[in-house]
């Protein structure tokens, strides 16, 4: 990436803000709801979040939003944590919304105080039907005139529980004909006689978001609260609150939501996925959760680049999966290390090597990545080659195995093919080699020179393992502009699962590695892998250059 990349507009109001001295140093503020595993999305909101207070020398909390009791579960929470720690992020403080609950019910008392809320009986229906339309004012009703006593006991009295969900509400009294429809008389409060997720049974109403996400923000002196454009019109009712409240004045700034290709992100539809059985988990390499990323082999880097890459926007835009998959790829490309595996084999002879005869050649773990070692690659007699890298009748370029033509066999010898067998149905079952013993890898002196090298491994010793390819999820570039049912879209080879023959040592390395399987893609190992099942899933394919010259 450029040095001179330009700010992008958050940046620029830190960068002035900061000059100005309106602040000494940011704080910004993460604050996931845990009703759902982070997703791409999320990603790019931490990455903004945090790569802001990083760059001005300022701090970021992790706020959880869990105002509404019902969705919320600690399976979420603990996932979001351990998601933005593998991100590369720290937080500067843990805090929960919900820990601002009596805060947030004095704030309340404060408005009713002040003649700026009222405790409405009326139905939802009839909140809806008397707020009025876009383009046809509001209309307060007699609940809007009770006096500040009245309210103060009745919001007492919601708060000890002596009604039932949904029989009062507590709204702001701001403005019923206002032309923005929040403005109507928000709700602020609503009951709720549900378990809470960590205060239990202590409350029986609930904030709503507009009443506890600005206070929160303000209550931890957060300077910029960054959220997505969907907030916009939210935005006078956030000041207004802070300013009617007059508490620390926080302020809203809104960017564009990340949308990209071929997915959904929107935690709802994610979930009934995950409940569907439509993916195996939260954390399926296929989704576009951060654990599913991490799970597939992507990593936190190639994330962080590709955020960097995109920039903040101010519009609604479609970015297109190619791109992250182009950093995934960059980032691999410098860290994985090279393995030999044949995908669809196809038996070779080498004639003059002797049945017995095994030997021991080096491959290099890494060319791209100093002092990354070499690892033992066995050769014999009988090795497997693709069965696409072989063919009986050629095409020019085709620079590969046919019939007279030469190769190298990686990390071994150069060898010729001289005759091939085929089976009553036509189909070619092994092929017959020659190799030059002068033109051992490392040590060549048969001054012959090829085009092609072929990756290959030892029948003899080759070790199988499961392959999980991935693709797309979702078939419909736009997933956001389809018609019917975002489920009518899944993509039905989204998975696809098969035996390859691996080199011995893919499966001798501890940790959890990044591999390229040369020619092929980079893999990683499944976290279902045992050593008497190894599975390894498909982070990205590589790009294929004969695959390119096909399409020609
Ligand atoms: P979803 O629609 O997937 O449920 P959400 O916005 O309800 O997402 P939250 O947990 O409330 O999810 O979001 C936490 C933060 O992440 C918020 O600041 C939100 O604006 C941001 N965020 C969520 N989705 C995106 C996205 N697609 N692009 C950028 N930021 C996002
Ligand atoms: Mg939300």
């Amino acid at each position: 990436m450029s040095e001179e990349k330009s700010l992008n507009f958050i940046e620029e109001i830190v960068e002035n803000d900061l000059q100005e001295g309106k602040y000494k140093s940011i704080l910004t503020r993460f604050p996931p709801e845990p009703n759902g595993y982070l997703h791409m999305g999320h990603a790019k909101s931490i990455c903004l979040n945090f790569g802001l207070a990083q760059k001005y020398g300022g701090k970021t909390n992790l706020r959880f939003d869990d105002t509404n009791p019902e969705k919320e579960e600690t399976e979420y929470v603990d996932s979001i944590k351990e998601d933005i720690k593998w991100l590369g992020f720290g937080w500067a403080q843990e805090l929960y919304a919900s820990d601002y609950f009596e805060q947030l019910y004095q704030f309340a008392v404060n408005l009713i105080k002040k003649g700026l809320a009222y405790v409405d009986d009326s139905t939802s229906e009839e909140i809806a039907q008397q707020k009025g339309t876009p383009t046809t004012a509001g209309v307060g009703n007699k609940y809007r005139e009770r006096n500040v006593e009245e309210n103060l006991h009745l919001f007492e009295e919601m708060r000890a529980g002596k009604y039932k969900d949904g029989e009062k509400v507590l709204r702001a009294k701001i403005d019923m004909a206002s032309p923005n429809m929040l403005l109507r008389d928000p709700i602020l409060y609503r009951i709720k006689h549900a378990e809470h997720h960590r205060t239990g049974n202590t409350w029986c109403i609930y904030p709503m978001y507009d009443f506890a996400h600005g206070q929160s923000d303000s209550i931890e002196n957060i300077t910029h609260s960054i959220c997505t454009l969907e907030f916009v019109p939210h935005r006078p009712l956030y000041d207004w609150l802070i300013e009617k409240l007059e508490i620390f004045p926080s302020h809203q700034y809104e960017f564009a939501r990340l949308n990209m290709t071929y997915t959904v992100m929107s935690k709802r539809k994610l979930l009934k996925l995950v409940n569907d059985k439509i993916v195996e988990s939260w954390d399926d390499p296929r989704m576009p959760t951060i654990s599913g990323m991490r799970r597939r082999g992507y990593t936190s880097k190639a994330i962080r680049d590709f955020c960097e890459r995109i920039g903040v926007a101010k519009r609604d835009n479609l970015i297109d999966l190619s791109l992250l998959e182009f950093f995934v790829r960059e980032d691999l490309n410098k860290t994985a290390w090279r393995r030999m595996v044949v995908f669809d084999p196809l038996k070779v002879i080498i004639t003059n090597y002797h049945e017995e005869q095994e030997e021991i050649l080096e491959g290099e773990n890494n060319p791209e990545e100093e002092n990354s070692g070499t690892r033992n690659v066995i050769f014999t007699k009988e090795i497997f080659i693709e069965r696409e890298d072989f063919m009986e009748e050629p095409p020019k370029k085709f620079f590969r195995l046919a019939p007279g033509q030469m190769v190298r066999l990686k990390y071994a010898y150069l060898v010729r093919c001289d005759n091939f067998v085929k089976d009553e149905n036509g189909n070619i079952t092994e092929i017959h080699c020659t190799y030059i013993p002068e033109s051992k890898s490392g040590n060549d002196t048969s001054g012959i020179k090829v085009k092609g090298t072929l990756h290959w491994v030892s029948a003899k010793y080759a070790k199988p393992i499961e392959l999980r390819l991935y693709d797309r999820l979702f078939t419909a570039e736009d997933m956001d502009n389809i018609e019917g049912e975002y489920t009518d879209y899944l993509n039905p080879n989204s998975l696809q699962i098969s035996t390859a023959f691996a080199e011995p040592a893919l499966l001798e390395d501890e940790e959890n590695k990044a591999y390229q399987f040369m020619r092929k893609g980079y893999f990683v190992k499944d976290k279902m892998s045992t050593p008497e099942k190894p599975v390894f899933n498909r982070t990205v394919g590589l790009k294929d250059s004969w695959a390119k010259e096909m399409k020609k």
